[in-house]
């Protein structure tokens, strides 16, 4: 009886962080964020884009930056890119789809090494949106799609949610 209770145990905690604090059970969560969300410096102009909610989930869950963008091999700074017809074009007409789809595997990658639950990724770029992108005009116009790395994470089987979102998931 014993045995099967640590075995079960071992089985749960496997994936997930088991804490019993005063009595209350909290389970956290391996989420994958992008690391602009969490304030680092790596979006195309150089700067970040802390979300607060984002960065304060950090209390209770295991957070893991990636910037797809990065780990494809794109320097920061470096041009807007936009998807247009599936590729990806920096706005003087340069493609990047394949850069873009190696930071697409790098950041899958991390997520199975680390065996992530869920990612939360910032919406409208063409890596990371999840629900809205721009139309690849650079004319600031969005449209429902998704990031080349938002996509293979879905195809995957991983969850994905946008900065937008955690107010009605976490
Ligand atoms: Fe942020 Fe993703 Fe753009 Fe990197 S690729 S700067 S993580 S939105």
């Amino acid at each position: 009886m014993r045995s099967n209770a640590v075995f079960l145990l071992r089985r749960i905690t496997r994936n997930y962080n088991i804490k019993n604090i005063f009595g209350k059970l909290e389970i956290s969560l391996k989420i994958l964020v992008s690391a602009c969300l969490l304030g680092i410096n790596s979006r195309y102009c150089g700067g970040g884009c802390l979300n607060e909610d984002v960065a304060s989930l950090a209390e209770n869950h295991f957070l893991i930056p990636v910037c797809p963008e990065q780990l494809g091999g794109l320097p920061t700074p470096r041009e807007p890119d936009e998807i247009r017809d599936g590729r990806v074009y920096e706005k003087s007409g340069k493609e990047n789809t394949e850069i873009f789809q190696k930071g697409a595997c790098e950041t899958l990658r991390i997520a199975r090494l680390l065996k992530a639950d869920m990612a939360i990724l910032k919406q409208n770029s063409p890596s990371c949106g999840s629900s809205i992108i721009y139309d690849g005009t650079f004319n600031g116009k969005k449209i429902p799609g998704s990031g080349i790395t938002a996509s293979l994470l879905i195809q995957n089987g991983i969850r994905v949610i946008s900065e937008e979102e955690i107010a009605g998931v976490m």
